[in-house]
């Protein structure tokens, strides 16, 4: 046999399983300590009942052979691509149905899309980066350049002349920072795609977290990205479908390559390797743009960013730097005294129980920084963020290495 290089090039261990790795170990030297997760991407709100009704009126459907539903289409149902084209409206956003693909969640989505572009194309990515933009581009072979960002440029990371690259991903509301490009700069990185005659993958996962109108929370707010962009959303964190899997990306009927469409090839790529998503499923996520679902969901991103404001003041009050978690679930804080990522999760799951996200996990750019999650429950956060508040930051002196 003969094995693809580029899996073997991957690092051995996803970020996330590491991080459950060191928390297993913990847990089992000191089982009577309290863990307080701050630490994944997870979220622990349940599904909204407006969501949970109509999967249910979606299971008797397929029931009666009068309204079972077998293969679906490739590029999802109409009532759900005109459902989130409705969305996209009411934040003055003009996206047409037919340009929206229904997918099983935007991670499976950032994977196949590789399928689109030929295997040496050069890939920019901004470092720190969600790690499922640089796994995938190792596995599909591709060369790979970073922007960095860094406390200096706000975490947003502007095109440089001198780079040119194939595609260019742009995560906004950002994982891991939280920070968030305004319009101006996206508008700028619209022009650079053209002048370079690259494709912007815009990941928007997180635009619900979005808490005012001067932000974009979509590339297609800026005119011209129709012919360079194609956007990701997902239903994972502005509905809790982390369990339940369902996104949906837009490639524009206007975006062409050497006279080739790729909405066309998109559409040939879904019709052979993908059977749609679930009609029950796509049933759940059209009720999120429902009015009751609409409220419902609202009021959990709501709980989730009152999470994050504890984290922050709690932050702020210890007098350590942090951003992000204003318009994003994540808090991106700087380890102190120039401390080491993988130390200061160390110290702070050793001495408080607090689960953090080591910042070098998500790239070389991260490295000296935790990002804290806001998805844990209330109480949860509370607890981590009363202990944080009384950390004397200036003397928290960090484990270096092997601590635990
Ligand atoms: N994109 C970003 C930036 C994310 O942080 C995540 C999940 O954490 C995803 C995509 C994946 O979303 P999904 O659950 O739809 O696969």
């Amino acid at each position: 046999m003969r094995l693809n290089p580029n899996c073997i090039r991957l690092e051995q261990n996803y970020l996330f399983s590491e991080i459950a790795l060191r928390v297993r170990n913990f847990q089992a030297a000191h089982p009577e300590r309290e863990i307080l997760s701050l630490g994944i991407n997870d979220v622990t709100r349940p599904l909204a009942p407006a969501v949970c009704d109509a999967m249910a009126e979606a299971s008797r459907e397929m029931q009666r052979a009068e309204t079972f539903h077998g293969y679906g289409a490739a590029e999802g149902e109409l009532f759900l691509r005109e459902a989130i084209a409705g969305y996209y409206k009411q934040h003055g956003v003009s996206v047409d149905a037919e340009d929206i693909f229904i997918g099983d969640g935007a991670k499976s989505d950032l994977s196949n899309l590789c399928d689109l572009f030929t295997p040496d194309c050069t890939v920019l990515l901004p470092d720190p980066v969600y790690p499922v933009f640089y796994d995938t581009s190792v596995m599909a072979g591709r060369k790979i350049l970073f922007s960095r960002g860094s406390r200096e440029n706000g975490f947003l990371p502007m095109p440089d002349d001198t780079v040119r690259a194939d595609l260019i991903y742009l995560c906004s509301p950002n994982n891991p920072t939280g920070a968030v490009y305004s319009r101006a700069q996206l508008r700028r990185w619209v022009e650079f795609a053209h002048e370079t005659g690259a494709c912007i993958i815009f990941d928007a996962a997180y635009e619900a977290y979005i808490r005012s109108a001067s932000l974009p929370r979509s590339i297609f707010e800026i005119a011209g990205a129709e012919t360079c962009a194609i956007e990701i959303g997902s239903f994972s964190k502005m509905a809790g479908f982390t369990g339940v899997r369902c996104s949906w990306m837009i490639v524009p009927r206007a975006l062409t390559e050497s006279g080739h469409s790729l909405q066309k090839l998109w559409r040939r790529r879904q019709s052979t390797k993908y059977n749609g998503t679930s009609y029950v499923v796509q049933r759940g996520a059209a009720a999120v743009f429902t009015p009751a679902g609409q409220r419902q969901v609202r009021g959990d991103v709501t709980y989730y960013m009152e999470n994050a404001g504890l984290i922050r003041n709690a932050l702020r009050r210890g007098g350590v730097f942090s951003t992000g978690g204003e318009h994003a679930p994540y808090v991106w804080m700087q380890c102190p005294g120039g401390a080491r990522s993988w130390d200061c999760f160390d110290s702070l799951l050793s001495r408080y129980g607090i689960v953090s996200a080591p910042g070098a996990g998500f790239g070389a750019g991260g490295e000296g920084w935790i990002r804290f999650s806001s998805f844990g429950s209330l109480e949860t956060t509370k607890k981590a963020a009363e202990k944080l508040a009384d950390i004397e930051w200036d003397s928290f002196a960090v484990f270096a290495g092997g601590h635990i």
